[in-house]
């Protein structure tokens, strides 16, 4: 295809991507020019992601094509697409934490520092060091990995794309997966002269939440919803406003969320920050949350909404602040000092921190309470299995017996067994980490279900979520973060629930 009477660098054409129980990409049309910077944008769980890895090889399509100076190409591995121009800064960060800085840039490309069977060292280091000055970052070469910070990391991983320069003779397209998220002002601007500089020998697709970045540094903006693009313009015709509504452009189905069934909140406070920050993560952050209510927190990825979420299950202790749990400081250094206080947290890697796969639905049930199955130091197996029993009807999990491995479950299933463990062991106060995620649209129904009937009998909760819309539908009051710090707060009961444009003003 030909835009602009030039041939594409690199085009997407009619391409799909399933993963097991998402369809991640919708017939993907897209086009990279020769010297544009191309925009990419959309919410979470857009696909913004899936199709940059498509275009640089690391994930096949399965359907469409992709093309490279108008030519069908199979890039079968990043490697592959190296070859061919294209690189990428990915948004989980890449490089191997117990190498040196200098290996990780030149990893797979060892090649012309081999002195016989061994690494020339000091010429890896040199050749390093060339790249780094090229991101103006001032690292050792020769440090281990793991001792940089985050976004030294990312400064990091953008030499390392940038040695594509003296290896490929032609056109390069290097995408950057929120390169932004982790960077201080400085260093952004560090990246942003790099790209301009570079655009007569590269193409660019940046990917950002911050929009007023997008419009500054595109030529082009694509906009992602739901896997699909939905919008194509010159960064010239577009404004923040006019994108925030493409990305969002959907009503909040107000049935979905049971806000019908949406009580008020008890004037009991249970929980309070004032001042709280854990260094590097979030400042300053105040709030209550009562009894019944569902404390929403919004904001992007690098807000600090994610870490605030996990101090208060016990997992990041705060550095500074006070936190109180039903009027008591609370410092909550683990989880099980949060669990003794009556907070459960419902992490969003269940497999990981939430459940134990490999015991069965009864075990994982009972074992945030034991005490109340265990008489004279031995588990009481009726006690147990009634206990089980009852929340496996109450909150209808779906699991042929008690006796049934977790691990077999559905996520939505095993989601709310890992409620019935928290609400079963008393907890008063939950925090709901990303409590839908990757669950299909009735297992989501049922969380809410769940949230409506445990909040109406007092227990509160703290919400991060995957959706603004999840956010709005669900809580009572949220908290928009943004760049660690409380920007703004809303009042979200229902009749006067905010608009997802007046969170997202506050968000980016
Ligand atoms: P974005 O970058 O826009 O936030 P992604 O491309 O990461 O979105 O994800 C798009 C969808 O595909 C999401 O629903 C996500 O959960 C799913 N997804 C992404 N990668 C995988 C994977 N490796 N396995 C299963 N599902 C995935
Ligand atoms: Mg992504």
């Amino acid at each position: 295809m030909s835009a602009g009477g030039r041939t594409a660098a690199l085009e997407l054409v009619g391409v799909d991507k399933r993963f097991p129980g998402v369809h991640a990409l919708k017939n993907v049309s897209l086009e990279v020019r020769p010297g544009e910077v191309v925009g990419l944008i959309g919410e979470n769980g857009a696909g913004k992601s899936t199709l940059m890895k498509i275009l640089s090889g690391v994930y096949q399509p399965d359907g469409g094509e992709i093309r490279h100076d108008g030519r069908k190409v199979v890039l079968r591995s990043p490697i592959d697409a190296a070859a061919t121009g294209i690189g990428m800064v990915h948004q989980e960060q890449s490089l191997l934490t117990n190498l040196t800085v200098a290996e990780n840039i030149w990893l797979g490309k060892e090649k012309p520092f081999l002195k016989g069977r061994l690494i020339d060292h000091k010429a890896m280091a040199a050749a390093a060091r060339r790249q780094l000055e090229k991101v103006q970052i001032d690292i050792d070469p020769t440090v281990v990995t793991e001792k940089l910070s985050f976004a030294q990391r990312q400064m990091v991983e953008l030499a390392k794309v940038l040695t594509l320069e003296e290896e490929i003779e032609g056109h390069l397209v290097i995408m950057l997966d929120e390169p932004t998220s982790v960077l201080e002002q400085a260093e952004i601007d560090i990246l942003f002269a790099r790209v301009r500089a570079l655009r007569d020998r590269a193409s660019f697709v940046f990917v950002s939440h911050r929009l007023d970045e997008i419009l500054d540094l595109s030529d082009r903006v694509y906009v992602m919803k739901d896997g699909a693009v939905v919008a194509e313009m010159p960064s010239a015709d577009a404004d923040t406003e006019k994108l925030h509504s493409l990305m969002v452009g959907r009503s909040r189905n107000a049935e979905y969320y049971k806000e019908n069934r949406q009580k008020p909140y008890r004037p009991e406070v249970v929980m309070a920050a004032s001042g709280l920050t854990l260094a590097g993560a979030y400042e300053g952050v105040d709030f209550e949350l009562h009894a019944g209510e569902v404390l929403g927190i919004a904001g992007v990825i690098g807000s600090g909404r994610e870490e605030l979420a996990r101090t208060l299950g016990g997992l990041a202790p705060a550095t500074g602040g006070t936190l109180t749990v039903f009027g008591r400081p609370a410092r909550l250094a683990t989880p099980g000092e949060a669990v003794s206080l009556g907070i459960g947290y419902v992490p969003r890697e269940r497999r990981v921190e939430g459940i134990v796969g490999f015991l069965p639905v009864v075990a994982n049930i009972t074992l945030g309470n034991l005490r109340a199955v265990t008489r004279g130091g031995l588990i009481d197996h009726a006690k147990e299995r009634t206990t089980a029993e009852t929340w496996v009807k109450r909150l209808a999990i779906k699991t042929p017996t008690i006796r049934t491995l977790v691990m077999n479950l559905s996520g939505g299933n095993q989601q709310k067994v890992v409620l019935a463990k928290w609400i079963n062991a008393g907890a008063k106060i939950i925090v709901l980490d990303h409590p839908t995620r990757g669950l299909d649209v009735g297992a989501k129904e049922e969380v809410y279900e769940l949230v409506r009937s445990i909040t109406a009998e007092g227990v509160a909760v703290i919400l991060t979520s995957d959706t603004l819309e999840e956010t709005i539908g669900l809580s009572h009051r949220i908290i928009v973060m943004k760049d660690k710090r409380v920007t703004e707060r809303f009042e979200a009961m229902p009749g006067g629930k905010p608009d997802q444009l007046d969170l997202i003003r506050h968000m980016v």
